[in-house]
């Protein structure tokens, strides 16, 4: 196993003063993997007094060391560098009352989730596997160390990290692990909203996302409860003809793997079971977009999702049925939302939203839809004018044939901005000018 020279440094350091270390965890696991280890993790039987003075040459962080970390700064890297312990009992699922120093190597990847993340390895003594990563990732299994039901109930978010490892790596659960998450799903709800939701993206950007979002629904349900209901809701007409969950997790296929989008496409109709339930005849008409936009907000405040991916999510599922088919609605469409989000719905969720239908000129819509995005790449990179600040005429301007100052110089800007989309008026200052004189007496008539 390569490791990287940060981490070498660290092993190399701790060795020649005496004491045992080994890279552990996810670093041994992607090294298995063939894939690049994000960072590498040290342990060691030094204490952490003894590894701050092995390390007093070198910056670290400290703020990990009542659980027995220190963070060093190798060669620019950060390794984080912890002593072995042995986790002391847990009553809370969250975490253990106290932590013990002083055990053996064993002891410690004994503690560790799962059995691909409970190897070690350093030069001398090459991979320490006792038991069985490396047939677990060969086989492409995620089982926990030791009695899934024990481990689960001393940490439930194990629960969300279990998916989320199956979802990144492309793994199955073993059935016992399994059949324990589904059994102890309920403790999620002791777990921070905070710790949750990072899991919850990753497992929803992995390559097996749909695999294990169909398998473990009734967990996913348990953080998510908006989505039980869809389950079993029936879509019906030419372009569906399947559950709203089939039609939600062919939307997240068909999306890029990025958080904003995979949220988007999973919870894009979220709300047209509430509305069938209120007996809105509306349902699969245009009301369903602006619902379940809203719908997704309270979702995602409830998990604690970033305000920027709360604001994004909500335009992209509030806009996924734009009614898209020439320049003008495109140019619309940019001007509501801004450049990037338009293309964003275009190329992502409205095209996301189609290929998880059926029908007969489904990929009739998806040629045209096509056209609309190339437009709106188009006229991105013309800089077409889709906002207020592009237009060739400023307030002032306004102001100096005659507008009134206030609020009315915005509504007569709006409306320039929409003659120009529409076709009705160029956009060049003596055209704009002259265009909007003759809209004077509309702007000034009295109310
Ligand atoms: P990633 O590549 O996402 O960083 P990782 O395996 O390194 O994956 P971390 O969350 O960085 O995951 O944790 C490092 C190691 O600590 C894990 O490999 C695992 O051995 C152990 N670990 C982390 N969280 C838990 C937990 N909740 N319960 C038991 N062991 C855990
Ligand atoms: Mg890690």
């Amino acid at each position: 196993m390569i490791l990287s020279d940060g981490c070498r440094f660290v092993i190399d350091r701790l060795s020649g003063a005496g004491y045992c270390a080994y890279a552990v965890g996810g670093c041994v696991r992607d090294y298995l993997m063939q894939a690049q280890a994000k960072d590498y993790d040290v342990a060691t039987n030094a204490l952490p007094d003894e590894i701050l003075s092995i390390f007093s040459d070198c910056r670290s962080i400290t703020n990990g060391i009542k659980h027995g970390t220190v963070t060093v700064i190798a060669d620019g890297e950060q390794i984080e560098v912890t002593t072995f312990r042995k986790d002391g009992l847990y009553t809370d699922c969250r975490r253990p009352e106290s932590v013990a120093f002083g055990v053996e190597l064993a002891d410690d990847l004994g503690r560790r989730d799962f059995t691909v993340n409970a190897m070690a390895y350093n030069e001398a003594e090459g991979i320490v596997d006792p038991f069985g990563g490396r047939r677990d990732i060969s086989d492409k299994v995620i089982r926990c160390v030791g009695e899934p039901d024990k481990r689960f109930n001393e940490d439930a978010l194990r629960i969300m990290r279990a998916l989320r490892f199956a979802s990144v790596c492309g793994f199955s659960v073993e059935e016992k692990t399994a059949e324990s998450i589904h059994r102890n799903r309920e403790l999620l709800k002791k777990i921070a909203a905070e710790r949750i939701f990072p899991e919850l993206t990753a497992a929803l950007c992995g390559c097996g996302a749909v695999c294990v979002l169909d398998k473990f629904r009734d967990v996913f349900a348990v953080i998510i409860p908006a989505i039980r209901p869809c389950f079993d809701y029936y879509l019906s007409g030419d372009n569906h003809g399947q559950t709203l969950w089939e039609h939600m997790l062919r939307a997240i296929k068909a999306v890029e793997p990025r958080e904003e989008l995979r949220l988007a496409a999973l919870l894009h109709d979220i709300a047209k079971p509430r509305l069938i339930s209120d007996g809105n005849p509306e349902s699969g008409g245009s009301a369903h977009a602006g619902e379940s936009a809203e719908l997704a907000e309270h979702i995602l405040r409830a998990l604690k999702a970033p305000r920027r991916i709360i604001d994004r999510v909500k335009i992209l599922i509030n806009y996924h049925d734009y009614p898209c088919d020439d320049g003008r609605s495109v140019k619309r469409l940019m001007r509501d939302i801004g450049g990037e989000n338009a293309l964003l719905v275009l190329s992502q969720i409205r095209r996301a939203d189609i290929e998880a239908q059926n029908g007969l000129d489904k990929q009739k819509r998806l040629e045209r839809l096509k056209k609309c995005e190339n437009m709106c790449r188009e006229f991105m990179s013309s800089k077409a004018c889709v906002s207020i600040g592009s237009l060739d005429i400023s307030g002032d301007d306004l102001i100096s044939v005659g507008f009134a100052r206030g609020k009315t110089i915005g509504a007569a800007l709006s409306y320039l901005l929409d003659a120009v989309i529409d076709g009705g008026v160029e956009n060049k200052k003596d055209m704009l000018l002259a265009y909007a004189k003759t809209r004077l007496p509309f702007f000034t008539a009295a109310p």
